[in-house]
């Protein structure tokens, strides 16, 4: 009799129904893997400001067949206008100018792209809400996992996909602090109502040392505040005193349901897996929020991660694979985070005050696509830094 090799179906344990946890869960289903992931917010986070899918990422949003959904929900952004303490009017910017964008990338709200990567595969994926790992030990063979409240269970192979925070990397690889640099800024964000009647545009308000915007975005009904500070003290600390809308957008953002706050940070590890455990997304080399990549290397990274193990023979090759092609494209991103920051918070009035004159005379300045090009440059070519395998 003739016998049919019959392939094992492996099962893989992603933490993190993040961006990262979302696409890679995709994937693997894609490529035959029984996939579960573990959340531990009680649903979907669909929290977020505006994120962006450029260069290598947007085609890994093309061959899930996505793109066309992801495009519809772009937030169209029309520009951007900077205020004083008053709220006058000190500087206005169009879209080109202040968004960094290229022509086929995409902006679109966090919250609406992890929405669509999780309606794609909410039916083909077990997806446990409310929970998290607590302990885990591996042998040659799998993984024994511990949950806070699902019964334990055995998986072929782990995955952190769980963010800056990850507990998969606090649990396999060592403490937080070990890989965490932080950049020296804290991020808040939240829905808040849409009270300045803002469309397809963004408020800002930059004072030494931190600053404050607002913005809504084609397909929301509310607004969503950010705010950005240089310091180690609490967002009302650091806004006090702080003129325009601050106040009552600090009021408003502190009751948002989706209330964000973070410090700025990168994830620097010098290896993403461990035996049968891997990393991915912010879990292993978060390039921070200044950077403007986060989401695109997470959607890279679950690609090739995936692909990896469906075609490498056994996880020490594939994680070893995923690796290799990942972390020139990791490390030119992070190298963004840094030097964007500093455009994105001024130290000093003086510096604000240069800060504006130029984006006052940059509209009327002849040369000035070929200036937003060298200053987009750095990120055109981190953005598209890995060529994608057909697997
Ligand atoms: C609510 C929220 C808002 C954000 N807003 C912005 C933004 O405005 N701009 C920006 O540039 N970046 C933002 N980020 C970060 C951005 O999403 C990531 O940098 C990027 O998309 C990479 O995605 P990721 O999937 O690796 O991480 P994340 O998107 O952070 O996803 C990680 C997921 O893991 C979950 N998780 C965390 N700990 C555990 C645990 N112990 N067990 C199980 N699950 C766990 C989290 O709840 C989250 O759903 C935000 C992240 C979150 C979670």
């Amino acid at each position: 009799m003739c016998t049919v090799p019959v392939m094992e179906t492996r099962t893989v344990l992603i933490s993190g129904a993040g961006i990262a946890g979302s696409t890679l869960a995709y994937w693997l289903h894609r490529h035959g893997f029984a996939v579960t992931v573990v959340e531990r917010a009680p649903r979907l986070r669909e929290g977020g400001y505006n994120i962006d899918i450029r260069g290598t990422a947007l085609e890994v949003v093309r061959r899930m067949g996505l793109l066309d959904e992801v495009r519809s929900y772009a937030t169209d952004m029309l520009g951007s206008t900077i205020v004083d303490e008053e709220g006058h009017e000190k500087a206005v910017m169009s879209a080109e100018l202040f968004s960094m964008h290229e022509e086929d990338d995409v902006e679109l709200m966090r919250g609406d792209l992890a929405k669509i990567l999780y309606d794609a595969t909410k039916n083909d994926v077990e997806y446990l809400f409310g929970d998290t790992i607590t302990a885990l030990r591996q042998d040659g063979d799998g993984v024994d996992v511990t949950f806070e409240a699902a019964p334990s269970r055995r998986f072929d192979l782990l995955v952190g996909a769980d963010g800056l925070h990850s507990r998969v990397r606090e649990l396999a690889f060592g403490p937080e602090e070990n890989f965490r640099r932080d950049l020296g800024c804290q991020v808040a964000i939240g829905t808040v109502p849409n009270y300045l009647n803002l469309d397809r545009w963004e408020v800002t308000y930059p004072m030494a040392g931190r600053v404050a915007l607002v913005y809504r975005a084609r397909q929301a009904d509310e607004a969503r505040a950010m705010f950005l500070f240089k310091s180690e003290g609490s967002l009302t600390e650091a806004f006090a005193g702080a003129g325009w809308e601050v106040p009552r957008l600090l009021d408003s953002v502190r009751e948002a349901p989706d209330f964000y706050v973070d410090t700025v940070s990168q994830i620097h590890c010098e290896n993403w897996a461990k035996g049968r455990v891997v990393l991915l997304g912010d879990a292993a080399c978060a390039p921070s929020l200044a950077s403007g990549q986060g989401t695109s290397v997470a959607l890279v990274g679950a690609y090739v991660l995936a692909g990896e193990l469906k075609a490498a023979a056994g996880h020490t090759k594939a994680f070893a694979g995923y690796e290799a092609q990942l972390r020139k494209f990791a490390d030119l991103n992070q190298q963004l985070g840094p030097k964007q920051l500093k455009g994105m918070i001024q130290h000093s009035r003086a510096q604000l005050w240069f800060q504006l004159k130029m984006l006052r005379l940059m509209p009327k300045m002849p040369g000035k696509d070929k200036m937003v090009a060298r200053i987009t440059e750095p990120m055109r070519e981190a953005a598209n830094a890995v060529a994608l395998q057909d697997y």
